[in-house]
């Protein structure tokens, strides 16, 4: 299979579809991009982005952009639930570049960067639009739309993110999402000076984890992980009361003065945890997968976004470097496989410490290690 790759479609205009796009461009490839959300925006609150994805968005050349719009840090505080100091760990930097070892920006915000990019590198995107048809051909994808329309590229790209339709489509045997048995509670809230990073509160007790992590100069966003029996739906109107009803539960004077901000009217965003990892291979004739679509990780290690957009760029990589696109497509799997099924299976585990109210230094030395781990050169 001849890997003259001229002409590309991305499926899924998420973190892992626009860092493709965007690093396709750079190499001279006609690149379409359909995104089935007619308003192309990622909604909900901060995303955290550890040093590894800052080095994989200075690859993308937007890391000044995260600087203006974003925040970065360093380091992880921890505390129990009475707000007793338990440790500091450090964020090692990433290897192999100049890049701070932690941030955190407005998901939303970081959605805007990279469409712009996109856009701004030559990018035809049509939202609103989905794939009806795929079919493999030794020499090309045959590709029909929703929008009446047909095309044929050299490769597909499928980055529709978890409940991937090309995955279900190409690989009709593959692995279901899996809920994890936890939930995560998003706000925002404005930056009390004093918070410089990632401030944890733990209890093993209660089986929850509450986070801060800074945003911009002005906001952080505020994560608590809770243990549910299922992936139930919660009533956007009941979320604000639960959320400071399971604060009320941790004693620390900061998990307090955080509860006390939210009213009836608060914005609240509530989603169960799910994971998935798909065993290789990822690709199927002329297309492959990437992102959310064949690893999905719970958020514990905060890279589910990274492993994404490193995707992207290694892909992009690998089809420049092999004259053949079955070797191409094999390469990028093997570099990609190790460090995806790392942050899956380990953000997996620290999820399993923390319902089981299992032990506090099996569980920050498995982050540690984890971070030692995505700190290594992709
Ligand atoms: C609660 C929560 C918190 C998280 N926190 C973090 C964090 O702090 N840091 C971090 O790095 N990661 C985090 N993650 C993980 C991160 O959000 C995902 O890993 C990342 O968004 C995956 O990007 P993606 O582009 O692969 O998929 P997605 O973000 O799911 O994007 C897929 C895109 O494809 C589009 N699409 C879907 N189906 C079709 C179709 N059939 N046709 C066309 N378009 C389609 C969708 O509209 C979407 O725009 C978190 C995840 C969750 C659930």
């Amino acid at each position: 299979m001849s890997s003259s790759v001229n002409k590309i479609l991305i499926i899924g205009g998420g973190f892992s579809g626009m860092a493709a796009a965007i690093q396709f461009r750079r190499q001279g490839v006609a690149v379409d991009i359909v995104e089935k959300n007619p308003n192309w925006r990622a909604y909900g609150a901060g995303i955290s982005i550890g040093g590894a994805t800052l080095r994989a968005l200075q690859t993308l050349g937007l890391l000044e952009q995260f600087r203006q719009h974003g925040y970065v840090g360093d380091g992880l505080e921890i505390y129990d639930e009475h707000g007793n100091f338990l440790a500091r760990l450090t964020t090692p930097p990433p290897a192999g570049a100049d890049v701070p070892a932690s941030g955190a920006i407005m998901r939303p915000v970081l959605s805007d960067i990279m469409a712009e990019a996109c856009t701004a590198a030559g990018c035809h995107v049509r939202v609103g639009t989905t794939c009806t048809d795929i079919q493999l051909h030794a020499d090309r994808v045959a590709v029909a739309f929703s929008d009446q329309t047909s095309d044929s590229y050299d490769l597909v790209i499928g980055a529709d993110g978890l409940m991937s339709q090309t995955r279900e489509q190409l690989f009709p045997g593959a692995p279901r999402p899996q809920f994890s048995g936890q939930g995560v509670w998003r706000a925002v809230f404005e930056r009390p000076d004093h918070i410089r990073s990632t401030v944890l509160w733990h209890s093993e007790e209660k089986q929850m984890k509450i986070g801060v992590n800074p945003v911009s100069p002005t906001h952080m966003y505020l994560f608590l992980n809770d243990t549910r029996a299922t992936n139930e739906f919660i009533p956007p109107e009941q979320q604000p009361e639960l959320l400071r009803e399971m604060m009320r539960r941790f004693d620390a004077p900061g998990v307090q003065a955080l509860a006390d901000q939210i009213g009836p009217d608060s914005q609240v965003l509530y989603r169960p945890l799910e994971g998935l990892l798909m065993p290789l291979p990822w690709h199927r004739g002329r297309v492959v997968l990437i992102g959310d679509a064949v690893h999905a990780t719970t958020p514990h290690l905060a890279m589910g976004a990274g492993i994404g957009i490193e995707d992207a760029i290694v892909l992009a990589e690998e089809v420049a470097a092999h004259s053949d696109l079955e070797e191409a497509l094999v390469a990028f799997e093997q570099r990609r496989w190790e460090r995806c099924r790392l942050v899956v299976e380990n953000s997996r585990r620290l999820g399993e410490i923390e319902m089981a109210g299992g032990d506090q230094r099996e569980h920050a030395r498995l982050m540690q290690e984890s971070m030692i781990a995505i700190a290594a050169p992709i």
